[in-house]
């Protein structure tokens, strides 16, 4: 019924109303297990931080996560703070390069049901190419697109349907889905530095790639440098537990599904974005962070 109602709605109405269904389940497990019933437990500490680089700035320690990925880890004591300047959410401590190995040299990313079955892979690539219509962010034959941690390339795929003349360049620190993506023209292995850094690209994304940067601003300067004048760069990237306020605590964020410890390092905001976008010389286009239900942002930045 609810499923049935929600197709009628348009799509900030199905955002909301998913907002409040994982809302309302939150509220009901929460009820269920007194161990993380507890919220508002939040504390105060003055520290610096390490996203808006500002020294002893007041954060909320919104509360202890455990690592979600089998590890083994350096470090499994974590917790997520708040800066109150920035707005951004994030892992202390930083994870160790170790770690970070751990993550993504050691494992398969690629395997669950999202990459392996068809009907999964055409949604995917559905919701993408629907959001680079709306955006009016499709490339035109001539034009050359940059994707950032590509994995499998899912708006290059997108741009190739759209505009099959549109040339195709992928970045991944991996190579395993490096000969899996006909519709790359060109797969890089490598980080960002592979790629020339040279004004080439009129579009670039990073979907669901910046919350798992050390130093995501950097990443951004690195793109601006690589970007014709008009050229567009897409974000994506999980924001919060859905309608998240700080006074509700560590708990929603235990159900969120998008709770990566330690991949996901930060959880950014739209103060940050603005500001790192200056920072990188581009400017800040666009901010919605209704996305699947409340729980993820989208943004588009231009070179001027
Ligand atoms: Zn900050």
């Amino acid at each position: 019924m609810l499923r049935r109602l929600a197709r009628l709605l348009p799509q900030n109405g199905r955002n909301r109303l998913r907002a409040w269904q994982l809302k309302s389940l939150d509220a009901w497990r929460g009820r269920r297990d007194p161990n993380i019933s507890s919220t508002g437990e939040s504390a105060d500490v003055e520290r610096d931080c390490r996203f808006c680089a500002t020294a002893r700035v007041g954060h909320l320690v919104i509360g202890n996560v455990a690592p979600t990925h089998p590890g083994p880890f350096e470090h499994e004591d974590y917790r997520l703070l708040l800066c109150t300047l920035c707005e951004v959410v994030y892992l202390d401590p930083q994870p160790s390069d170790r770690d970070l190995q751990t993550l993504y040299q050691d494992s398969v990313q690629f395997s669950d049901k999202t990459y392996s079955d068809d009907a999964a892979a055409l949604r995917v690539l559905d919701s993408y190419t629907r959001r680079i219509d709306r955006l009016g962010l499709v490339p035109t034959a001539a034009q050359s697109v940059l994707e950032v941690g590509a994995g499998l390339a899912w708006v290059s795929r997108a741009c190739k349907q759209r505009s099959p003349g549109v040339h195709t360049v992928a970045q991944d620190v991996s190579t395993e889905c490096a000969t899996a993506c006909p519709w790359v023209d060109e797969y890089i292995v490598g980080t960002i530095q592979a790629v020339s850094r040279e004004p080439r690209f009129a579009f670039a994304s990073m979907t669901h790639v910046i919350e798992h940067l050390i130093d995501p601003a950097v990443m951004l300067i690195e793109m601006e440098a690589r970007m014709l004048r008009g050229g567009h760069i897409y974000i994506t990237a999980p924001y919060r537990p859905p309608l998240w306020k700080p006074r509700e605590g560590i708990r929603p964020w235990l159900h969120y599904s998008y709770l990566h410890v330690p991949a996901h390092i930060a959880y950014l905001s739209q103060t940050w974005l603005r500001q790192a976008a200056a920072k990188a010389r581009l400017e800040f286009v666009h901010w919605d962070d209704t996305h699947d239900g409340h729980q993820v942002f989208e943004a588009v930045l231009r070179k001027p």
